[in-house]
């Protein structure tokens, strides 16, 4: 049985559910497909430790202010879980799940969102499932070689199960620096960037990052001189946690080592380092395998978007996976804007 529907949002992670919020508003027919048996998207399966970069309110969806976690200006995972969740319930948002989007075709002047459990049909998709399901890790020599434990970001939850040990952590970005801090007090820890770590001054938070994206791609969109962006302040937002062990003096970054070896990593001096394990906090890749059958990327494998429209066919949205869907669009505050443009330009384009 194929059900019909005027919108399939594939996602049900904080951007699908601000493209939910205002694709109500638009009043139009559409259905959230999201994969998790559970609201609260990637915020289900991060670290324990995990603390937002910005206060609640700085951490908001459309309509309604995320509210104060008591006890702490920057919230943790499971707040923001519950948030979601409430967020769902409150605006009434058809979400289906477990549904897991595997392909997208055109089916003339519709589209048809195979899953496994059956098939949609749609005049749009919004495409939604971010990056947490992509995990990257570079390619480094003797990967295979290394005969301790290797695990990436989306696998770490918590210092314990590391105590004493000799453990390395790759990567310059938020990610490599908290989890560093988290383990720092437990292991003989040794942090790894590929270049000399970057933090934000102390009193930059996630509220300065969301500024600067948006003169970022206004600058952009308005052909004046490239501001730089959020790289330009800086990688590593220094969080309570990560500061803290940045002034004890256990954040102390050496750079990139050249290869793994099988008990441990070597740098092309010579010098070497023994492991048990290594961290890849090396970064994501967007989740985007269901739309391959409409065949949107370019050349160097990226799909060219205007806004949030895919330039290829305008009947495909992709949001919430970056800068490049919009700025910081992949944040919490961040997502309401690209939302709204979607959810209007869908509503454009199925009044014609
Ligand atoms: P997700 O939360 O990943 O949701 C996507 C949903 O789609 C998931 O439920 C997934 O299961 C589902 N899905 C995937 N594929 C399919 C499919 N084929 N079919 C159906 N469903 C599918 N942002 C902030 O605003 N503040 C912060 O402090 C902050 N800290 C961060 C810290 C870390 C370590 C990371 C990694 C990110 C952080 N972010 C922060 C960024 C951002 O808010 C998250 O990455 C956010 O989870 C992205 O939301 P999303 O809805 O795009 O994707």
């Amino acid at each position: 049985m194929t059900r019909a529907v005027d919108v399939v949002v594939i996602g049900g992670g904080q951007a699908g559910l601000a493209a939910g919020y205002h694709l109500r508003r638009q009043n139009l027919d559409f259905v959230i497909l999201d994969a998790q048996p559970t609201p609260g998207g990637a915020w289900q399966r991060t670290w324990d430790s995990l603390r937002l970069f910005s206060p609640a309110a700085y951490s908001s969806l459309p309509g309604w202010l995320m509210p104060v976690q008591n006890g702490t200006e920057y919230p943790d995972a499971d707040h923001v879980v519950q948030y979601l969740s409430a967020y769902e319930e409150r605006y009434a948002l058809p979400v289906q799940r477990p549904v897991r989007a595997r392909a997208v075709h055109r089916d003339g002047e519709r589209l048809r969102v195979e899953t496994d459990r059956g098939a949609w049909s749609a005049r749009a998709v919004v495409s939604a499932t971010g990056t947490w399901w992509r995990p990257f890790l570079p390619a480094v020599p003797g990967r295979e070689t290394f005969a301790g434990r290797q695990l990436h970001t989306v696998q770490y939850r918590g210092p314990r199960e590391f105590a004493g040990q000799r453990v390395i952590v790759v990567g310059g970005g938020n990610s490599g620096a908290q989890i560093a801090a988290d383990l720092a007090p437990h292991t003989n820890l040794t942090w790894v960037t590929r270049r000399p770590a970057r933090f934000l001054a102390d009193d930059i938070d996630g509220r300065a990052l969301f500024d600067a994206a948006t003169a970022h791609r206004q600058a952009l969109d308005q052909g004046r001189a490239d501001t730089g962006g959020v790289a330009s302040l800086g990688d590593i937002v220094a969080v309570p946690p990560v500061r803290a062990a940045r002034d004890a003096g256990l954040l102390n970054a050496r750079p990139m080592f050249e290869r793994l070896v099988a008990d441990g990593v070597r740098w092309n001096d010579g010098t070497t380092a023994p492991a048990d394990a290594v961290i890849w906090c090396t970064g994501f890749r967007p989740a985007l395998s269901h739309l391959a059958p409409l065949g949107l990327r370019g050349p160097r494998g990226h799909i060219a978007t205007r806004g949030t429209q895919a330039v290829d066919d305008p009947r495909v949205h992709l949001l919430g996976y970056g800068d490049w869907t919009g700025p910081a669009s992949a944040t919490l505050i961040g997502v309401g804007r690209p939302a709204r443009e979607a959810a209007a330009d869908i509503a454009r384009l199925l009044l014609q």
